[in-house]
């Protein structure tokens, strides 16, 4: 399948070719079509899969035809956050280089007149988060008469941000013969009620089943102790022996966590910025762009940075906490390995992130290795099997490594000297696929237990 098979106009489709795309995503192929066709869509995809010229394409190809009038703007995109929103407007701007539209942003964090004269000039895509867009409305400044397409994308981060209320009122303020584009990586009840109360008859589109992780992703879990200082330890060896480390996402599940491990990295003299919610838009936004353009190495995040922002080639993962919802999990993954490139992830697991880790491995549907521990048929096996297995992996481990921290893969939870913790039981799930995932296994980890706590 091509691009040129997809119905997309000439302008779109030059666009799409100097963008460098020579085939278009299964999400594209399946839901391209169908938008273009007026219909609804109910799109099952997590960030990554290329679902936002998914949409954008098929928008652009339509709003050829018709014009913007003042404060009625033609188009509506709602996201969660300022970021994925600033994000779409990209690609707005990018599959958009052959066409005279205007495309306006509504965010929080920025200054409302700016966006008010944008919406008098008329506008034929807004862009915008629930709160800002509802802030306008409010004031009478603008009309969601005109809306002929509405998008609602990563819907159940909406969810999850509490913003389902706005999103169902927002829909009521449009008009009923709207076309809607709804997408979402996961399908939890409250989301599949929506859809059934403002989709009609959707084309669904489902490329990979939700809350699946991509598989060109390398996951490990790494045993630590549950005291921040002794994590940020041991994070602190992940990164210095983590192989082929180009950049990489640290997240925390508290604000608070970020700034402190974000001090303390780059006292340390790591390469290392900040980005959760507290942050005021300006310095979110430059940490962001100080991070995509190479000049930091580690971006330090809470999951507000999680979903859907569009950073090429992360090449690690750290999770300093393991996340309390499963589906974070999947949507922190999904920030690496994207278009097709392998990536890197550590998830930190303390003692007492048994529960949540075995929520994530049953949403994903497989058993996450750990760090150290080589082959996961080794759980498969009673645990003295097992541990002849294990001792049998390490002894095919090369000889320069005769320290090889056997510990490390054992099943009963007790803290060593350096701070880290041998990993509980985890018990096997039948369908969890032994793989070899140690070709990404920092060095550190092979090396011989050190004496003290350093
Ligand atoms: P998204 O899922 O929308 O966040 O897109 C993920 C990444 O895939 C973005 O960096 C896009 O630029 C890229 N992308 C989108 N469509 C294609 C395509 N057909 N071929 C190659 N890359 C694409």
């Amino acid at each position: 399948m091509s691009f040129s098979q997809l119905g997309l106009s000439d302008k779109v489709q030059a666009a799409v070719a100097a963008a460098g795309y020579t085939v278009p995503t299964p999400i594209q192929e399946q839901a391209i079509p169908h938008i273009l066709a007026h219909r609804d869509v109910l799109g099952i995809a997590q960030t990554g899969t290329g679902k936002t010229a998914a949409f954008t394409l098929p928008m652009l190809t339509r709003l050829e035809k018709g014009r913007a009038r003042a404060r009625m703007p033609r188009t509506l995109i709602l996201e969660p956050t300022r970021e994925l929103a600033a994000q779409v407007e990209e690609s707005f701007a990018k599959y958009g280089i052959n066409h005279k539209l205007t495309v306006a942003l509504l965010i929080g964090g920025v200054s409302f007149d700016d966006q008010d004269a944008k919406l008098t000039r008329g506008v034929d895509v807004l862009i915008a988060t629930p709160g800002r867009l509802l802030d306008h409305f409010e004031r009478g400044r603008l009309l969601l008469s005109g809306i002929e397409i509405l998008v609602i994308d990563e819907a159940d981060r909406m969810l999850d941000m509490g913003f389902i209320p706005d999103i169902e009122r927002i829909c009521k303020l449009t008009p009923f013969t709207r076309q809607t584009l709804f997408f979402s990586a996961t399908m939890p009840p409250e989301i599949a009620r929506l859809t059934g109360t403002f989709l009609s008859n959707p084309a669904r589109v489902e490329v990979s089943k939700p809350a699946t992780t991509a598989t060109n992703v390398t996951q490990l879990l790494v045993a630590s102790a549950p005291e921040p200082e002794k994590k940020r330890e041991i994070l602190r060896r992940l990164i210095r022996d983590a192989e082929g480390l180009k950049n990489g996402i640290i997240f925390c599940n508290r604000k608070t966590e970020v700034a402190k491990l974000h001090r303390s990295l780059v006292k340390d003299g790591i390469s290392a910025i900040a980005l959760h919610g507290d942050m005021d838009q300006r310095s979110r936004t430059n940490a962001l762009e100080s991070f995509r353009n190479g000049e930091i190495t580690l971006l330090v995040a809470s999951d507000v940075a999680a979903r859907g922002l569009d950073i090429p080639e992360v090449s690690h993962i750290f999770n300093f906490d393991v996340p309390h919802h499963a589906e974070d999990y999947v949507h922190r993954i999904g920030r690496t390995g994207r278009a097709g490139r392998s990536g890197a992830t550590f998830t930190l697991v303390a003692p007492t992130d048994k529960k949540s880790v075995t929520a994530i491995e049953r949403l994903i549907g497989r058993t996450i290795p750990w760090a150290g521990n080589p082959t996961e048929q080794s759980f498969e096996k009673s645990s003295e099997q097992a541990s002849r297995s294990r001792k049998v992996t390490h002894h095919s481990r090369p000889r320069s490594h005769p320290g090889a921290r056997p510990h490390l893969v054992q099943k009963r939870s007790r803290p060593d000297q350096a701070g880290l913790l041998v990993p509980y039981n985890l018990e096997p799930k039948p369908e969890a696929k032994a793989q070899d995932d140690t070709a990404h296994l920092p060095a550190f980890l092979l090396r011989p237990v050190p004496q003290k706590a350093s």
